[in-house]
């Protein structure tokens, strides 16, 4: 049976315990299994032989993985079927980045268009496993979006808390048609972060952000689904955007386990991405490194976190503990981009026929950088993976091709961002000869 388990002080809790966060020393909690029952051969041709069942648990790209989640009886599992999310060679984006090959598992082909689904599965699931009737959650977006349809389908009050004027209107307008409570914070995400956690812990609110460990489950599955759709074969790398830094904990677990199980004999290199203007874990992955005394380095939050990338505008990201084990892990490595380099990928990512939400193309970004910093090997094997459907964020994408893409910074400046791939639209007459002419026909 699985159990909670603090990543500090190590005390255990049962799976049913209602916390987010050890009660002894509010440290983060694991769900952990008895990983020497398991055998990798097993799992492996259990996990295979799932994918030709009708099933919707075994189609359900997180539940077809189902020894290695929290237990729940069949009848209480809320599945969308979430998951099966293809990798996709990206021949345009491997040249710009400077890679002999790159291929992108897109997370945005899932149910609401964002990974949250693979989380928000397994968290809605314990939440019903729990008795609660109402749920909560702080959010930049796609994580409200996501509560709120898998709520719905469970017959759950979804409330999500979201910052003022900073999501993107894609992500709102799914939370309002699937029938959340909308609250909007005057403040920014990390305040709205703060506010729902207090609010867990003295209402009956069940709290589904990822410092609930059950998210964080769902969405190591990641992991699994990558290495089933490569034949059980690792990667040399795996590179995910960085926020509130749950995701990246989440697949580094997944790659952990299968480690453990026996599936891999070594665990993919994890490179996390954070912006510029919001990369509290990339300086302490510096300091880390220029550091003796590593374990007492505590992460700084940046109190005005800035990019237009909206889904990774976090200062203070609850998971960066389990972040900094997943890379110590794994020898990753963490990288900054700047708005210019995110909108540029995200426009070279739409050029190989994917497309993805800003947040995601600080892959793509990320990979170039470090690869011309001699930090990644052309030759290397690597997955990059896109967080978050094109469509949640349509204003960015046509701002950048019709060259109006900008800011206004700290000091009120407003700074213009160059639309080096632009691909802006022609406005013509309507007359045969006038399109005859504009296409060259
Ligand atoms: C939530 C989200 C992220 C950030 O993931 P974290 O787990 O918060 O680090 C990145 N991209 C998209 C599209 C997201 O929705
Ligand atoms: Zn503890």
């Amino acid at each position: 049976m699985p159990s909670l388990k603090c990543i500090d002080c190590k005390t255990e809790y049962p799976t049913t315990a209602r916390i987010y966060t050890c009660s002894a020393c509010s440290g983060l909690l694991d769900v952990v299994y008895p990983m020497s029952e398991f055998r990798g051969e097993r799992l492996m041709s259990t996990w295979d032989w799932r994918k030709a069942s009708p099933k919707p648990i075994d189609q359900s790209g997180v539940w077809r993985f189902r020894e290695l989640l929290p237990d729940a009886g069949e009848s209480e599992i809320i599945t969308m079927i979430e998951g099966n999310n293809q990798i996709w060679d990206a021949p345009r984006s491997a040249e710009y980045g400077g890679l002999d090959r790159l291929a992108f598992k897109h997370l945005g082909m899932n149910p609401t268009g964002s990974f949250k689904d693979l989380g928000m599965t397994t968290g809605i699931t314990q939440a019903k496993r729990l008795g609660a009737t109402r749920v909560a959650c702080a959010s930049t977006g796609n994580t409200s979006a996501s509560m709120a349809a898998y709520a719905a389908r469970a017959g759950m009050k979804a409330v999500v808390f979201i910052p003022s004027g900073q999501i993107a209107l894609g992500k709102l307008s799914q939370a309002l048609d699937y029938g959340a409570e909308v609250i909007q914070i005057d403040g920014n995400f990390d305040d709205a972060m703060r506010l729902v956690r207090e609010l867990a812990n003295e209402s009956p609110l069940y709290l589904l952000n990822s410092v609930n460990p059950f998210r964080l489950e769902g969405q190591k599955t990641i992991a699994f689904e990558l290495l089933q759709q490569r034949g059980w074969q690792a990667p040399d790398r795996v590179v995910v955007p960085g926020g509130n830094l749950g995701n990246s904990s989440a697949i580094s677990k997944g790659f952990r386990e299968l480690f453990e199980a026996g599936v891999i004999d070594r665990i993919p290199k994890l490179a996390i991405i954070q912006a510029e203007g919001a990369n509290p874990l990339y300086r302490l992955w510096l300091k880390f490194q220029q550091s003796e005394h590593v374990e007492d380095l505590e992460l700084e939050p940046i109190a005005d976190a800035f990019t237009l990338a909206t889904a990774i505008k976090i200062g203070a990201p609850v998971s960066w503990p389990k972040a900094m084990r997943g890379l110590k892990q794994s020898h990753g490595l963490v990288e900054s981009v700047t708005e210019q380099e995110i909108a540029d990928a995200k426009a070279i990512i739409g050029r190989d026929g994917l497309g993805c939400e800003p947040a995601s193309a600080v892959t793509l970004a990320g990979i170039k950088k470090l690869v011309a910093a001699g930090k990644i090997d052309p030759a290397e094997d690597v997955i990059a993976i896109l967080t978050g459907h094109l469509l949640k964020d349509p204003d960015y994408t046509v701002n950048y091709h019709s060259g109006s893409l900008g800011f206004t910074d700290k000091n009120g400046q407003r700074i213009q961002l160059e639309s080096r791939f632009a691909n802006s639209y022609v406005k013509v007459p309507a007359e045969r000869k006038a399109i005859f002419e504009a296409l060259s026909l």
